[in-house]
């Protein structure tokens, strides 16, 4: 007997693979249009919430929608419906979907999107790209009334990547776990909601040691040396991208590559520190096209959809494992209608 599986069930299994502590600060990641408590039997995954993908998950039977890129990036003041973002979102209620996304979390998590990329273009020696950015993290203790110490417990593990303590102290439960710096407020409510008497964390300290580092891009070794030219051809083959271009020398020669899935051209500075003699990336500006091959190195664009549309597969896998180990009947699918905003205009 399969267990039934909810909204907070997909959330729960999509954390696993893409932590949300990970997402970027100006990032909106989660639950996006839904009821946390409606059932799931079959989920699309997409790169975006566009309305050829919604209709796809409700013609295909799907009751749930997992993207990359979110729907609200900036909050609506109104649902006036001949706005593209509130008519998905209608659309989505109207449909009983539940929209959901994991954005820069996956960008970044382990076997994410540019785990993969570097994954597709056999790169070897992979180290990340740019500073890191640790997670810092504090420790926080709470009080739980007589009764309700399993409540405090279940709030603090869905925050914490490590165990959670109990601690037995005349009639009460000292609770503490270590939780993420800036999930303090939401740790802080979670805990007023599950059990109200306990008035959320007694306090909080911060800890000396941060979690790993994750990174927004990689870097690697390329199976081959090549040029830049050939760079470009082997990478739009690898990545079944249909327009690639290129900056820099066309003989620069390249062993090393930096990748970012995406809009990369914001982390060229880190490119450059990272010793790599080209880059791979999805959105590249003019100027920094230019300034790329002025200092003698090699910029490729294989598109923004090329570089993450990869990335689907790879998450329909991890989320099936996490489905399969509870036990649960969810059907995954990929998005077919989805295509890249772009068309080559032909010669
Ligand atoms: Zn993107």
């Amino acid at each position: 007997m399969k267990v039934q599986t909810t909204v907070r069930d997909v959330e729960r299994a999509l954390e696993n693979v893409a932590p949300s502590r990970l997402a970027e600060n100006w990032d909106n990641v989660g639950l996006m249009v839904g009821d946390r408590t409606a059932l799931v039997t079959k989920i699309l995954l997409a790169l975006d919430p566009m309305a050829e993908v919604l209709a796809e998950a409700a013609d295909s039977g799907c009751d749930c929608v997992v993207t990359h890129h979110p729907l609200f990036f900036t909050p609506l003041a109104r649902m006036d419906l001949s706005e593209p973002v509130a008519r998905e979102a209608a659309f989505c209620v109207a449909h009983g979907l539940t929209l959901l996304c994991a954005h820069t979390n996956l960008d970044k998590a382990p076997g994410g999107v540019n785990a993969q990329l570097a994954n597709r273009l056999g790169l070897t020696e992979v180290t990340g790209l740019g500073p890191a950015q640790p997670v810092e993290l504090c420790r926080v203790a709470a009080i739980a009334p007589p009764g309700r110490d399993k409540a405090v417990e279940k709030v603090l593990a869905s925050f914490s990547s490590r165990r959670v303590e109990s601690l037995s102290h005349r009639l009460e439960i000292r609770v503490e776990a270590v939780v993420a710096r800036r999930d303090l407020t939401a740790v802080s409510a979670a805990l007023k909601n599950a059990a109200p008497d306990s008035g959320g964390f007694l306090e909080a300290w911060p800890l000396l040691n941060h979690e790993n580092a994750f990174h927004l891009g990689l870097v690697g070794r390329i199976p081959e040396p090549m040029t830049l030219s050939d760079l470009a051809r082997w990478a739009g083959r690898r990545l079944s991208a249909p327009g690639v271009k290129s900056a820099g020398d066309p003989d620069l020669w390249v062993k090393r590559v930096a990748v970012c899935a995406g809009s990369g051209g914001g982390m060229v500075k880190s490119f450059y520190a990272s010793g790599a003699q080209a880059f791979i990336t999805g959105d590249v500006r003019y100027h920094d096209a230019r300034d790329v091959a002025a200092r003698g190195l090699g910029i490729v664009d294989v598109g923004h959809y090329a570089s993450e549309r990869l990335a689907l597969h790879g998450l329909a896998e991890a989320l099936a494992k996490e489905f399969a180990r509870q036990d649960r009947a969810v059907d995954l699918i990929v998005s077919e209608r989805e295509h890249d905003p772009f068309a080559l205009a032909g010669a």
